[in-house]
């Protein structure tokens, strides 16, 4: 399922590029645009899903999975002993600014908490 407006889903169909670290036949991963951070990488589900609030059940074990591949790229980046951070923003109150669920993967620097 793809929505023909949403940037994640275009980058999904391979419409726009990116550089991707990681994909199988449920989610891909590729890096920022914008890096907060050494490492920064966006893991998306294939499936348009607009955020955590707009999630059905039948997303459960798709999500489920995506956090196990966070934990993925976090050893194959090399900062899963030193920390990371996993975010998904919600809403734009909270930030958020592409309505296709995504986690954001954060590491390779000291993060401070609590976030902005
Ligand atoms: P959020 O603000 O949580 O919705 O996160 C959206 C993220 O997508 C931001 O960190 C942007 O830098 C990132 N982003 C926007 N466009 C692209 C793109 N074409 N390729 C990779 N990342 C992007
Ligand atoms: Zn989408």
């Amino acid at each position: 399922m793809s929505e023909t407006n949403c940037l994640f889903c275009r980058i999904t169909a391979g419409e726009i590029p990116a550089v991707c670290v990681y994909e199988d036949e449920s989610c891909i991963a590729f890096r920022d645009i914008n890096p907060q951070a050494p490492t920064h990488v966006l893991v998306i589900p294939r499936k348009h899903i607009a955020s955590i609030k707009d999630m059905s059940t039948e997303d459960e074990n798709t999500l489920g999975h995506l956090l196990y591949i966070c934990g993925e790229i976090a050893r194959r980046e090399n900062i899963a002993d030193s920390g990371f951070r996993t975010v998904f923003n919600t809403g734009t109150g909270a930030g958020q600014t592409v309505f296709h669920i995504h986690a954001h993967i954060i590491g390779g620097r000291t993060l401070s908490w609590p976030p902005g």
